[in-house]
C-alpha cells in the first residue's frame, strides 16, 4: 500500500479497511495483485447489483466501444441517450404506471440530490427542507447538510443551513409514529419550523444503519407532505435498481414521490451514472438553469440499457431478490440469536440486510477478520454498530451461502476473543 499511503490524500477511506490492491472481478469475487479471491457482500456499495463485469453487460459495452460510439459527457443529443430514455421509459415507468421527467444531473449520487433540493426550493420559493435522524444524502454543500451524521457535517468548516431534522421511523421507540410529530411541528405556527420546500427520504436508510421504515409510516410521511403542499423527495440512491426486490424501494409502498433520485446500480456495471425523477409538473427547471460539463455518461447509458433490456423485462430478478433475502434475513437471525445478551439484531428488506451488533468496535473488529478469511462487507449506523450486507442481487445461492457462513464464523470467533478479554479484564481488577 505503500504508493497509496505516500501519494494519495489522507480522505481516502475504504482501502484503509481494505488494505491490499485489487487487480480484477468477476461476478461477486474480486482478486487482488496476489490472486487472494474475495467475496464481496459490499459491491462498491450497492453499486454492482448484477455483479463485476456482468458479461452481458460488458459484451454490449465493448461492441460500442468499437463502434466510435460518442464517449464524451456533454449533454447532447446522442443514440445511445435516446436508446436509454427509451428503455427507462418502456421497462421501468411505464409498466409501474409512473409519469416522470428524467433529469441528469452529473454523475454521482450527490449531484442527483444537491438538483433535486435546488429544484424543491425553486419551485416552492421556501428555504429550508426537512430531513431526518440518521440519514445519509452525500456530502456536497447542499446534500451534506440534509445528511445526519455530525463527524461528516463538521468537515463543511462552515454550518450547514436549510434543514431541520426530524425523527426518523422507530427513533424515538417502536411506538411513537414520528409523522405525527413532523405533523404537529408543520401545523403550529410556535413550533419554531418553517414550512419547508420538501422532505427528503430514504425508505430505508442504508449508511444510516440499515434503518427500515415500515410502509405505514412511508405512507403517513406522504399524507403529512400532501397536506401540508410539501414536496417528497425519494431518495433512493441506495437501496433502489432492485435492491429490495423491486425496481424502486417505495413500489410496494404504494407512494407517489414528487421527485426521486437514483444512482449507484443504475448503470449496472459500476460506472458513474444518476437520475432525478421529477413529476411534470414540477419540471420547473430553465434552459441550462442547472448545468455541468459531465451530464451525459454515455457508457452509462450503454450499459444501464444492458441492464434494464437483461433484468428488467420481467420479474425473475425481483422474486430471486425476494428469496435470496430471505435466505440472508434468516441466517442473520440464526447468527443474532446466539449474541441475543450483547442486543445483536437483524433488519432489512430484500437483499439489503444488516447485523446490528450494538457496539462499533465489535462490528468493525468483524469485517476485519472476515476480510482476512476473504469476505468484504462494511459497517453502518451513527457509531458504526451495524454490518451492512449487500450481495449482488445476481449472487449464486451457493457463494451467498459460503459468505454467511464466513460471517458466522468470524462473529463466532470475534464475540469469543470478545469474552476471553474480558475475562482477562475482569481477572486484572480483581
Ligand atoms: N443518497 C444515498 C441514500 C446514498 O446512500 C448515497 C451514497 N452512499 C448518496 C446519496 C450519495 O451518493 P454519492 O456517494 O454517489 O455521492
Amino acid at each position: 500500500m505503500e504508493i497509496f499511503n505516500q501519494l494519495e490524500s489522507n480522505v481516502r477511506s475504504y482501502c484503509r479497511l481494505f488494505p491490499t490492491v485489487f487487480k480484477t472481478a468477476r461476478g461477486a469475487v474480486l482478486e487482488d495483485r496476489e490472486g487472494r479471491q474475495y467475496l464481496d457482500f459490499l459491491c462498491g456499495v450497492g453499486t454492482l447489483n448484477y455483479g463485476h463485469n456482468n458479461p452481458q453487460i460488458k459484451h454490449r459495452l465493448l461492441h460500442y466501444l468499437e463502434s466510435d460510439g460518442i464517449i464524451h459527457g456533454l449533454d447532447l443529443a446522442t443514440v445511445a441517450k435516446e436508446e436509454f430514455l427509451e428503455a427507462f421509459a418502456e421497462i421501468i415507468l411505464k409498466p409501474r404506471q409512473l409519469n416522470y421527467k428524467v433529469q441528469f444531473p452529473g454523475p454521482t449520487g450527490t449531484n442527483a440530490v444537491e438538483a433535486a433540493l435546488k429544484l424543491a426550493r425553486q419551485i416552492t420559493g421556501r428555504e429550508t427542507v426537512i430531513a431526518f435522524s440518521n440519514g445519509y444524502h452525500g456530502v456536497t454543500l447542499g446534500s451534506l447538510a440534509t445528511t445526519a451524521k455530525a463527524s461528516h457535517r463538521e468537515a463543511a468548516g462552515i454550518s450547514t443551513t436549510g434543514v431541520n431534522f426530524m425523527p426518523y421511523d422507530g427513533y424515538l421507540g417502536a411506538n411513537i409514529d414520528t409523522t405525527e410529530y413532523l405533523d404537529k411541528v408543520l401545523s403550529d405556527a410556535g413550533s419554531g419550523v418553517s414550512l419547508p420546500a420538501a422532505v427528503i427520504v430514504e425508505t430505508i436508510q442504508g449508511a444510516g444503519g440499515v434503518n427500515v421504515a415500515s410502509f405505514e409510516w412511508l405512507r403517513s410521511l406522504e399524507k403529512v407532505c400532501r397536506q401540508h403542499n410539501v414536496l417528497l423527495i425519494a431518495d433512493d440512491i441506495q437501496v433502489g435498481c432492485g435492491r429490495t426486490g423491486s425496481f424502486f424501494s417505495f413500489e410496494e409502498v404504494g407512494i407517489s414521490p414528487d421527485i426521486v433520485t437514483i444512482s449507484k446500480s443504475l448503470s449496472g456495471f459500476g460506472l458513474p451514472f444518476s437520475l432525478v425523477l421529477i413529476k411534470p409538473e414540477l419540471d420547473q427547471w430553465k434552459p441550462g438553469q442547472h448545468s455541468g460539463t459531465f451530464r451525459g455518461p454515455n457508457l452509462a447509458f450503454v450499459t444501464a440499457k444492458a441492464a434494464l433490456d437483461i433484468y428488467w423485462q420481467d420479474d425473475s430478478l425481483s422474486s430471486a431478490v425476494k428469496r435470496k433475502g430471505k435466505i440472508m434475513q434468516s441466517r442473520l437471525e440464526e447468527i443474532a440469536k446466539n449474541y441475543q445478551s450483547a442486543g445483536f439484531s437483524v433488519r432489512g428488506r430484500g437483499m439489503i440486510q444488516g447485523l446490528d451488533c450494538q457496539n462499533g468496535d465489535i462490528a468493525e473488529e468483524i469485517i476485519r477478520q472476515a476480510f482476512a478469511k476473504g469476505l468484504i462487507m462494511e459497517t453502518a449506523g451513527a457509531q458504526g454498530q451495524v454490518i451492512r450486507c449487500l450481495p449482488p442481487l445476481t449472487v449464486s445461492e451457493e457463494i451467498l451461502d459460503k459468505g454467511l457462513t464466513l460471517l458466522e464464523y468470524t462473529v463466532q470467533e470475534v464475540m469469543q476473543e470478545t469474552t476471553s478479554q474480558k475475562l482477562v479484564n475482569l481477572g486484572a481488577a480483581t
